[in-house]
């Protein structure tokens, strides 16, 4: 049984004093959740406050994106290392937004992956297609370019504790959520081809989240569908109280 999991994508959202404002509150908004695995993800220059803050709680904390290499001459790139002693235990590689503002490729996204990985980051690997690719019927077509490239090398140990998040273009940021069916068949396809491609604890393992316009009101009616995971949440994850909300909704008892 994969335990949910919910993240907050917070994106260049927040300054540290913010950061730790938020942390202090959220401590005690979910102080009683169960069954659920919670993350935020602030901007670099606060991942070390968020996880000092977060210290002797159950949320973690992501970076929101890391560049492959240990170290070197790569001004403004942070590397996995870095990451991880800063106190984060996941990382987002290949967020829409990087893919579309900052033109990162399968082939990058799957160095950052496989760089997290080495450093002992679990990544969170976005995937999802745009409205163009969708209304063309090229949506499962790109999943899968997304997945095989994406995650190409990995092992089937580490796909099955690897976290996915699919995330349709057109849902973020726009209000506009993917339906639970539209959400579940995606997530389904995702699993069918995890495992083919890497086995059937691989797939059973690797929790698959969705992200797009998530909010308290719709996280339930998502979570209940049998491939999604959790979600990766962005704008309603800014707010403590409404990402706490999202949180305490999507838990279930741990089996
Ligand atoms: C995101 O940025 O990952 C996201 C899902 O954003 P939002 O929830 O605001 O649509």
């Amino acid at each position: 049984m994969r335990t949910p999991l919910i993240a907050g994508n917070w994106k260049m959202f927040k300054t540290v004093s913010e950061t730790v404002a938020f942390v202090t509150d959220l401590r005690d908004l979910v102080k009683t959740a169960a069954g659920v695995d919670i993350v935020v993800a602030p901007p670099f220059t606060a991942v070390h406050a968020a996880a000092e803050a977060a210290r002797g709680t159950s949320i973690a904390v992501a970076a929101q994106d890391l560049y492959w290499e240990r170290e070197g001459a790569f001004t403004g790139e942070v590397s996995p290392a870095m990451i991880k002693e800063a106190g984060a235990a996941y990382v987002i590689a290949g967020h829409s937004e990087r893919r579309r503002l900052f033109g990162e490729t399968d082939a990058i996204v799957n160095r950052k992956t496989l760089a997290a990985i080495g450093a002992g980051l679990t990544p969170i690997v976005c995937v999802g297609e745009t409205l163009e690719e969708r209304e063309r019927g090229e949506m499962l077509a790109v999943l899968d370019r997304q997945i095989k490239d994406g995650l190409d090398q990995l092992t089937a140990e580490q796909i099955g504790a690897l976290v996915v998040a699919y995330e349709p273009v057109w849902a973020i940021g726009t209000g506009r959520t993917a339906t639970a069916a539209q959400a579940e068949e995606a997530h389904a396809h995702i699993r069918k081809r995890l495992r083919q491609w890497f086995g059937g604890a691989a797939a059973d393992g690797c929790r698959i989240l969705y992200g797009g316009s998530v909010k308290p009101d719709n996280i339930r009616e998502l979570i209940a569908e049998e491939d999604v995971d959790g979600a990766l949440v962005g704008g309603a994850s800014l707010e403590a109280r409404s990402f706490a909300d999202i949180v305490t909704r999507a838990g279930r008892p741990a089996v």
